[in-house]
């Protein structure tokens, strides 16, 4: 079995080496093509000693992930791309442009961590397909590339990572944790921790391991509901971990890591915009160091509720403000090309009888 080298952190590349009896020196220069050049094969690093070229070749692979399908949004904020895994599983991956405060463009992307999802949330479409597998960290790792190489092109570079695509990230936590190792090495892409954030549906022990060794990433938790009875109708897992223990690990994460957290609510019309919901939100919150995303609900084809009107989004947002808590309206992007929140589900065209999104 060949070793993918995207799964490996820089120290592991160098004790790889190591063993083969090369020094920290020769390391730093594979890790060079593959982050700094973007090489995909061992055999253009023509830098590299011949019998070390040898030695990559007969152990190691390096699996950039292929594009499928690449398409646009109309006003041309977002694109998204159908990646192929080497196991012919398919993920998707978006790029989403900002008008950034000094008016330069900011380019995130929307990065997936699983194929299909174990958590079922009833609004998703990546809920809506179940789970298949966790994906590697090279797999995670090799999105980001694919995002980036094209920005390159442009002369622009990646700078803002969001682990919202498809999957839990907190449920493939040391895969997506080795996966940001890599993205923030100083020597390779050299992504701040600042500009990654994590969005959990709330996997309470995840929480507290970021909360106590991860790395200095943001964090945000996505709620839908701010009682127990109206959670668990959206978010099966509000099961197991009821808003009593979510909101102890998010005071965890805020007392130690000192940073305040993002709270995503879809809004789904009379379902979880009553002014009931708001209030209930607010006085769960008050205090605490946080901002709230409200995300009018993006349309999937199991689930048949309705986005909230924007009226009602601002008495909701005006709700909040009386218990000082700061809320954004999510704008609606990439909704005509499925690339919106939660519509992420890697339908291919040469499977027509799959769940459509549109
Ligand atoms: N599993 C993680 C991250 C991926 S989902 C999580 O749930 O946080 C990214 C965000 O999209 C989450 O906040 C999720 O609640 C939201 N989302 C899912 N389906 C949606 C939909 N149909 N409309 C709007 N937002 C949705
Ligand atoms: Fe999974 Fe997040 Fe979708 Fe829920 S919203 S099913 S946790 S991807």
């Amino acid at each position: 079995m060949h070793i993918n080298l995207y799964d490996l952190t820089r120290p592991q590349l160098i004790e790889l080496l190591a063993g083969w009896g090369y020094s920290a020196y020769h390391a730093d220069k594979i890790w060079h093509s593959l982050y700094q050049q973007q090489t995909h094969t061992t055999s253009a690093m023509s830098d590299l000693r011949p019998d070390l070229q040898a030695k990559l070749q007969a152990k190691t692979a390096i699996h950039p992930l292929t594009s499928q399908l690449d398409t646009q949004s109309s006003d041309g904020f977002t694109r998204k791309f159908l990646l192929q895994l080497p196991d012919t599983h398919a993920i998707e991956t978006v790029l989403m442009r900002f008008e950034g405060r000094k008016g330069a463009p900011r380019a995130t992307a929307c990065v997936s961590t699983q194929v299909g999802c174990a958590m079922g949330c009833v609004f998703c479409a990546t809920g809506q397909m179940g789970f298949t597998r966790h994906l590697t960290p090279g797999e995670i790792v090799a999105q980001v590339l694919h995002v980036d190489a094209i920005l390159q092109t442009g002369g622009e570079r990646l700078r803002n990572i969001v682990f919202m695509g498809m999957g839990e990230p907190l449920h493939n936590y040391d895969n997506v944790m080795t996966a940001v190792t890599i993205l923030t090495d100083h020597k390779g892409l050299a992504i701040a921790p600042k500009h990654i954030t994590v969005s959990t549906v709330g996997v309470v022990p995840g929480i507290l391991q970021l909360a106590n060794d991860g790395p200095p990433v943001r964090l945000a938790v996505s709620l839908h509901g701010a009682t127990d009875a109206e959670r668990q109708k959206l978010v099966p897992p509000a099961r197991r971990w009821p808003l009593a223990d979510l909101m102890a690990a998010c005071r965890a994460y805020t007392t130690k890591r000192k940073r305040r957290i993002f709270f995503e609510w879809t809004l789904i019309e009379n379902e979880n915009d009553t002014p009931e919901q708001a209030h209930a939100l607010g006085q769960l919150l008050q205090g605490m160091e946080a901002h709230i995303n409200l995300i009018p609900l993006n349309p999937t084809i199991g689930y048949d509720g309705e986005p909230t009107h924007s009226a009602a989004a601002k008495q909701f947002q005006t709700i909040l403000g009386q218990y000082n808590l700061p809320s954004t309206v999510r704008q609606r992007r990439g909704i005509d090309i499925a690339a919106g929140c939660g519509q992420l589900a890697a339908i291919t065209h040469s499977h027509p009888t799959s769940k459509q999104v549109y």
